[in-house]
């Protein structure tokens, strides 16, 4: 962090927000974040590569943070979308087992009725065993009665069992209530922290703009459509990358030695022959002030 002291204590001084912040540091930087020049003497082709390299490069390191602004607020609504689902779903489910309490409450009443019916027919029955005639209408009678008890026994078993389930079905929708009730209170704590999310980045996105907008400027048309070209081509959206632990920062695949050497020389602008990122030093990395701005800013938070 390269931050004066002066720098220091002025921005304890402020206690603006965080993006007011960055753009007070952004307008004091602004002129040396975008082309820095080398204290160091160079030749014309040179110093030409490196300017562009920085100019890109910083143009990369803007986006780069557009996009992981982009990526927040598109992943908030998600979850925000998804939670809403899954409440809808519980819902669905609640209401299932209301209706099911209903179905088993209307078959109860219609084994009652069954009940009755069987007691019924058993009175009658009884009184047809005064007028028989021989033993084997009495058989008869008795096992017909006999039949009738049974079918009430039956139904009873299934009243009970249908009692029993709508003990369970209450329980369920007690569980499934303060299921319900907890995830809308978490829906209310993420529908609120996407409001914030949305209005902070908004703030932080429009500054960026700005600054990509100057960033853009700076580039000869042919590097930017190849600087285009190159970030539509790719999943991460990183068309300028530095060399990490001998590899290239996009892609991962290492840079041969030689290949290396070149980049550091800087002559000429250079892509990685696996997946055609442009590739940059640390030299060009550490001339492009914006991450450490963006750095800074991070921890702030
Ligand atoms: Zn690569």
């Amino acid at each position: 962090m390269a931050k004066t002291s002066k720098a220091n204590t002025k921005e304890k001084k402020e206690k603006k927000s965080t993006i007011t912040k960055k753009q007070n540091q952004s307008n004091e930087k602004e002129s040396k974040l975008l082309v820095k020049e080398s204290e160091e003497p160079l030749d014309p082709v040179e110093k030409s590569v490196i300017s562009k390299l920085v100019n890109l490069y910083t143009l990369q390191s803007i986006d780069s943070q557009i996009d992981k602004i982009r990526i927040i607020r598109g992943e908030l609504p998600l979850e925000v979308q998804d939670l809403q689902d899954e409440i809808e779903g519980l819902k669905t489910r609640l209401n299932n087992y209301i209706d099911e309490i209903g179905e088993k409450e209307k078959s109860i009443a219609s084994y009652k009725h069954g009940i009755e019916q069987s007691r019924l027919l058993i009175e009658k029955y009884k009184e047809n065993l005064n007028k028989i005639r021989n033993n084997r209408e009495y058989e008869s009678i008795l096992k017909e009665i006999e039949y009738q008890e049974l079918e009430i026994e039956l139904y009873e078993k299934k009243i009970r069992e249908a009692k029993a389930k709508i003990e369970q079905l209450k329980n369920d929708i007690e569980k499934l209530k303060k299921e319900i009730a907890s995830k809308e209170e978490i829906l209310k704590e993420k529908e609120a922290e996407l409001q914030e999310i949305v209005k902070e980045t908004e703030k932080e996105e429009k500054y960026l703009l700005q600054l990509r907008e100057e960033a853009w400027n700076n580039i000869d048309d042919r590097y930017k459509k190849a600087y285009q070209r190159i970030r539509s081509s790719v999943k991460n959206g990183l068309a300028i990358v530095k060399i990490e632990r001998d590899a290239c920062g996009g892609c991962f695949s290492k840079i041969p030695p030689q290949q290396q050497l070149e980049i550091k020389m800087h002559k000429k602008i250079l892509i990685c022959e696996y997946c055609g990122r442009i590739l940059v030093d640390d030299y060009i990395a550490e001339k492009v002030k914006i991450n450490e701005l963006f750095a800074s800013a991070d921890t702030e938070n």
